[in-house]
């Protein structure tokens, strides 16, 4: 069964990828069975993450994008993920809207991932989107993320290229967030170009960036910046260039550089994996026993510990790791 559906994924059939992203999305267990069969089949996309707070203009310019790269005759697979609480949920409507114009057009495929599941999860689901998207055949993918926080960052951990798309007068923003969002943006985005101080914005970014030169680890790549008016098509071309040059550092600088960042990448994915599974199966093993309930009574009521608890845990289902 999956062994046929696995066939048409790789045939680009687009109703059965937007089915199995759903399921995926929805952390279905056939979902899973798919995706083994075709991690081999993947790693020819170029990915790009897109990420911002709310308003900057990421889907403006994911749609730009998106002309640009066809126009270059090239395919895209675009996941808008928001990982927002569903009180503040509806976001993604609008975004995909914004990116409708392209809908009608077979090389363009745009789905949204938005459940972080039920002990997170929203990386390993987008990580397992991004893989179909690739399989079925996808020049580039681009992941566009809601906001700077530590489950944005982390989702764009899984992309090749690194976009951080800020504003004019967003300089004290970075600067609270300036840990995070240095250590992952490859290129910095200064979209709205149009408005006021955008240049001392830049300015104050180079600054960040050359402080942190030497905490950057991705292979020595210092980030570049561009000016961009999405809703003009303003410097877009040249942001474009500046991904292709970050896409040539990692590609054909020095073939040690590729093989550290498929190798953090397979790290990445493998322990946000384990995490999520490990976790997943002992609290629901916990849940079904009542087990949960006394613990947290226990805290409660100051009877027991959480240390002890948790060693206890280790120790019970987790002992051969520990010989
Ligand atoms: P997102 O929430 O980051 O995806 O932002 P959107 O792409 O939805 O854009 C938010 C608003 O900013 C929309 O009204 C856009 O038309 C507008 N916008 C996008 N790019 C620009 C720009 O370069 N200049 C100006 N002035 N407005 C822009």
């Amino acid at each position: 069964m999956s062994g046929e559906l696995t066939e048409k994924i790789l045939a680009g059939d687009m109703r059965t990828v937007a089915r199995l992203i759903r399921d995926i999305d929805d952390h279905m267990p056939q979902a899973r069975e798919i995706l083994k069969e075709l991690y081999p089949h993947t790693g020819k996309a170029y990915v790009i993450g897109i990420t911002g707070s709310p308003g900057v203009g990421k889907s403006t310019l994911v749609d730009r994008m998106i002309q640009h790269l066809r126009g270059r005759g090239k395919t895209v697979g675009v996941l808008a993920v928001d990982p927002t609480s569903p009180f503040s949920g509806g976001a993604i409507l609008g975004d995909r809207i914004r990116m409708q114009r392209h809908s009608t057009d077979e090389g363009v495929f745009i789905r949204s991932l938005a459940t972080r599941g039920h002990f997170g999860g929203l990386t390993p689901s987008t990580r397992g989107a991004i893989a179909v998207l690739d399989a079925m055949g996808k020049d580039y993918v681009l992941v566009e993320t809601v906001g700077v926080g530590q489950d944005e960052v982390e989702i764009v951990r899984a992309a090749h290229t690194t976009l951080i798309v800020l504003i004019p007068g967003m300089g004290d923003d970075i600067q609270a967030i300036k840990a995070g969002i240095l250590e992952v943006g490859d290129v910095f985005v200064i979209n709205k170009a149009d408005r006021e101080g955008a240049d001392k914005t830049r300015q104050e970014l180079m600054m960040m960036i050359e402080m942190g030169k030497e905490r950057k680890s991705k292979g020595g790549w210092t980030p570049t910046i561009y000016k961009t008016e999405a809703v003009r098509n303003e410097g877009v071309a040249e942001l474009m260039a500046g991904i292709e040059a970050h896409r040539d550092f990692l590609f054909k600088k020095d073939p040690a550089i590729l093989t550290q960042f498929e190798m953090d990448r397979a790290r990445m994915e493998l322990l946000d994996l384990i995490k999520q599974d490990v976790i997943r199966t002992i609290m629901d093993y916990l849940e079904k026993t009542g087990q949960w309930e006394q613990y947290l009574e226990g805290l409660v009521h100051k009877k027991t510990d959480p240390y002890s608890i948790s060693e206890m845990i280790v120790d019970r289902y987790l002992n051969q790791c520990k010989t």
